[in-house]
């Protein structure tokens, strides 16, 4: 089978591959279309903590079963579907909480433990595999991952009706999560990025106030606009110190800030007594539950989140590498690339 291998840092080379098949318990899935993540984009640079080439890389997609194992109930040849791309042991702690995103032995598609779907085929264990509806596109089944991890910040951080939010960063997963919180009704979604077509798609998606840091300061607008209080929720999706501090700053007293970004490195300079004196609660944020994924799919059939307008180009497998290099340099403007076979 074709398959967009990542041979070593920068270097994606489509090969023919020995195609997988399935053992008992799983499904054999043909991939139509898979999408480019931010962490492939860590990974393709060498930073990422567990994708390292060689590897196959992509955890986003939908296609179709084209071979089921033994033991399998509930899904056949010729079924739809897309995958939650983590798989939980089910035994530990985390697991019997039903937080299977922190499962201590969890396994992640896209790695060498669990090669990904930027290949013509993958295997993945029933358990993970959801049926789409019918209606809903290939394209609209691969969102359903991103949009998850929106989905789950949004419920994490608690969020209450008629809240004020800060979405640090308006990338995919800024933009998702502007959208779930104004599914959870959010009365004021501030978005903050440094390109003003990402701060568009922000207002397209629900975001009232957008702020472009290289121009404006996002705290003295937020507190400005809150009249000296701050925002009660802060999302921050753009991994860098700075972005910290603007949260922690733009926050009111006992308000949240969420990091779902992803560090590859450790935060400089910054200053933790603030947490203190306002009692703010710094609160991790890891991809989403089972349950979350469930529900996310629900929503997206159900039309309360529509995933289209953050798909800006659909290119060809054999296209691998200039996607990953459009969102690596940003040499266009890009929130969303899909790969399709
Ligand atoms: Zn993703
Ligand atoms: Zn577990």
């Amino acid at each position: 089978m074709r398959a967009a291998v990542l041979k070593e840092n920068y270097r994606i080379v489509l090969e023919d591959v020995k195609e997988p098949s399935p053992g008992p318990g799983e499904v054999k899935i043909q991939v139509r279309v898979t999408g480019i993540c931010g962490s492939e984009v860590h990974a393709f640079k060498g930073t990422h903590p567990y994708r390292k080439p060689p590897v196959i890389l992509g955890h986003e997609l939908a296609g179709d079963i084209v071979e089921v194992g033994s033991d399998v109930e509930g899904l056949k040849v010729g079924d739809r579907v897309t995958v939650e791309p983590q798989i939980g042991c089910e035994r530990c702690y985390m697991c019997r909480r039903g937080l299977n995103n922190l499962c201590e032995s969890k396994i992640v598609l896209g790695t060498q433990e669990w090669p990904g779907s930027f290949a013509e085929y993958i295997i993945a264990p029933a358990k993970v595999v959801y049926r789409l509806p019918d209606g809903l596109s290939y394209e609209e089944g691969v969102m359903v991952e991103p949009l998850a991890v929106g989905v789950h910040a949004v419920r994490w951080s608690e969020m209450g009706l008629g809240d004020s939010v800060l979405v640090l960063g308006a990338g995919t997963i800024g933009l998702v999560t502007i959208m779930a919180a104004r599914q959870a009704g959010a009365r004021r979604i501030f978005a903050t990025d440094v390109l003003d077509f990402n701060l568009a798609k922000a207002r397209e998606l629900g975001a009232t106030h957008t702020i472009n840091v290289r121009q404006k300061d996002p705290v003295s607008v937020v507190l400005e606009e809150t009249k000296g209080k701050g925002a009660d929720v802060a999302f921050i999706t753009a991994a860098a110190s700075p972005v910290v501090e603007q949260a922690i700053k733009a926050v009111r007293k006992r308000g949240k800030a969420l990091l779902i970004g992803f560090f590859e490195g450790p935060a400089d300079n910054l200053e933790i007594f603030p947490l203190t004196a306002k009692e703010i609660d710094l609160r991790g944020c890891l991809m989403y539950t089972a349950e979350g994924f469930q529900n996310t799919l629900d929503m997206v059939a159900e039309g309360q989140l529509d995933s289209r307008p953050l798909i800006t180009e659909v290119l060809d497998i054999a296209q691998a590498q200039e996607g990953l290099e459009v969102m690596d340099k940003r040499t266009r403007d890009a929130v969303k690339i899909l790969l399709k076979f």
